[in-house]
């Protein structure tokens, strides 16, 4: 009748999974947090993420301190830590949120069998999605691997659920005090040896800052079809870190865009499908989750990727936004200085990495897990496999965006450019998106010196097109 609550991606205190079977069924219930040391250690001193985990928990320990209890913060291994805190604590359960990553099912398979060694039960409770694993099958009850059936099913199967959130309602005292020989307080983030960032000015940690987002992007959501791919507009949501971390309920997300769409919204309708697309890439992983090293396509792990000192400049280039293309550096710099990109670029930037620069998506991924905000394997391998064509229900390979008309028709006044490459913002609208281009005395009259102020481009489009329709024709051949 004592249970603990491991929370982990799911940072917020209502509409609860694992908080709420623990409350239905324990006397006194405590929430813990592990400080992971295993993740901490690998990641550099100054993360923006690990500032907000920190900050979304600093609420959580303040909403339980009103209520009489505390958030108890470990640092450590959990596989240490959760098993010695339960036998402190002489809980018989600890309830935490289902992980589909294969790094968290394989750590909670351990973290079940330690607990089991202490006489201890491990319930994990569906949170993240709507649908998950096998909730969705086709009807000869395989995994779908081609999206919009999948939407589809997903879709019928949400129709007769009418969500419900999973309430949160104590009893007083049942989120109980926590003992004195085990409240040590929250640690700082220099005792958990991490840095400030300036995540501060720009993400809205914590279920508090998911609301404003929320409430914010209700205001805009019928028109989200239309603004949506377009950088320099506040068109989407920004909640993607929100989602990672689990500062907001998908169940409420899902349950208001499904009412809009329901009265007839387009935006709520094309923002649904977003949110579906996630869950689809949540039961790809699941299903295959070899897709985390591997071409979802087997046969296009046979394409040679470009490799060498030409290789390295090139994706130093591109990672430090300096490819001579300004849509792509535009997108890049973003990056770097906010840990966010919009989808429109992502899609643009994972294209000319793969396509133009003839570089292995695991390339970018892996810098893109580095420096997003969001960064969600699911998301994240989904993204890179779909624009390199190597993925399930992906891009075809030979469809290949052309960097500069992608920037003429998203970035059509450029905004978005000028803002991250303030070195060409004289520069007029219709020579901005491809400078090496544009007359010399547009050049001249917007001060702008190629190769002294920006670079020329590091490849030209349309041979890189070639080489790439050339390079993934091994896919055709037998192996
Ligand atoms: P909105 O447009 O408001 O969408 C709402 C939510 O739907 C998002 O927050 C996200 O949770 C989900 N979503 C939207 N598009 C997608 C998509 N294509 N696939 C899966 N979920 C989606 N998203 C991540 O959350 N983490 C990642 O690491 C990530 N990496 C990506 C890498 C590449 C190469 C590409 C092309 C896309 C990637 N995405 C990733 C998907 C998408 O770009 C972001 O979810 C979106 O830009 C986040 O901004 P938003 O919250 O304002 O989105």
């Amino acid at each position: 009748d004592r249970a603990l609550v491991w929370l982990r991606r799911d940072l917020r205190l209502s509409d609860h999974a694992a908080l709420h079977h623990a409350l239905a069924q324990a006397r006194q219930v405590w929430c813990v947090f592990v400080f992971d040391t295993t993740l901490l250690d690998a990641l550099p001193r100054a993360d923006r993420r690990v500032e907000f985990i920190h900050a979304s928990v600093a609420e959580i320990d303040t909403a339980l301190r009103a209520q009489g209890s505390a958030l108890i913060a470990r640092h450590g291994d959990p596989l240490v830590e959760l098993p010695a805190l339960a036998r402190q604590l002489d809980v018989q359960v600890v309830h935490a949120a289902r992980d589909y990553e294969p790094a968290a099912v394989a750590r909670d398979a351990r973290v079940r069998g330690e607990l089991a060694h202490a006489g201890v039960a491990l319930h994990t409770h569906k949170d993240q999605v709507i649908f998950e694993a096998d909730d969705v099958l086709t009807a000869n009850g395989t995994p779908f691997s081609v999206f919009t059936p999948y939407k589809n099913a997903w879709l019928k199967k949400l129709e007769p659920l009418r969500l419900q959130p999973w309430e949160v309602a104590p009893r007083p005292g049942q989120l109980a005090p926590v003992p004195v020989a085990l409240e040590h307080g929250l640690p700082s983030l220099a005792d958990l040896d991490f840095l400030p960032t300036d995540m501060a000015g720009r993400l809205h940690p914590g279920e508090h800052g998911a609301a404003q987002l929320l409430e914010d992007f209700l205001q805009r959501i019928d028109r989200y079809a239309d603004a949506r791919d377009f950088p320099a507009v506040k068109g989407p949501s920004y909640l993607s870190v929100h989602l990672r971390f689990g500062t907001v309920s998908v169940r409420e997300l899902v349950r208001l865009a499904h009412e809009r769409m329901t009265g007839g919204s387009r935006g709520a309708e094309v923002w649904l499908s977003e949110l579906i697309w996630r869950e689809f890439y949540q039961q790809l992983l699941h299903h295959h989750p070899r897709v985390e090293q591997h071409a979802f396509k087997p046969e296009y792990d046979r394409i040679h990727w470009e490799h060498g000192a030409q290789a390295t400049a090139h994706f130093a280039a591109w990672c430090e936004g300096r490819t001579g293309y300004p849509i792509v550096d535009a997108a890049m710099r973003q990056l770097n200085q906010t840990g966010y990109m919009h989808n429109r670029l992502r899609m643009i930037v994972a294209s000319f990495l793969t396509k133009d620069l003839g570089l292995d998506w695991r390339r970018g991924e892996a810098y893109f897990a580095h420096q997003l905000n969001d960064f969600d394997l699911a998301a994240n391998n989904g993204g890179w496999q779909w624009a390199a064509s190597t993925g399930c229900d992906a891009q075809p390979y030979f469809r290949i965006f052309n960097p500069v008309s992608q920037s003429r028709k998203f970035d059509p006044d450029g905004r978005f450019i000028r803002r991250y490459v303030p070195e060409l913002a004289a520069l007029d609208d219709a020579s901005l998106h491809a400078p090496w281009d544009a007359p010399a005395i547009a050049l001249a009259t917007a001060g702008v010196l190629l190769d002294r102020d920006y670079p020329r481009p590091i490849v030209d489009h349309a041979v890189a097109r070639e080489r790439t329709l050339e390079r993934y024709a091994v896919v055709k051949r037998p192996a």
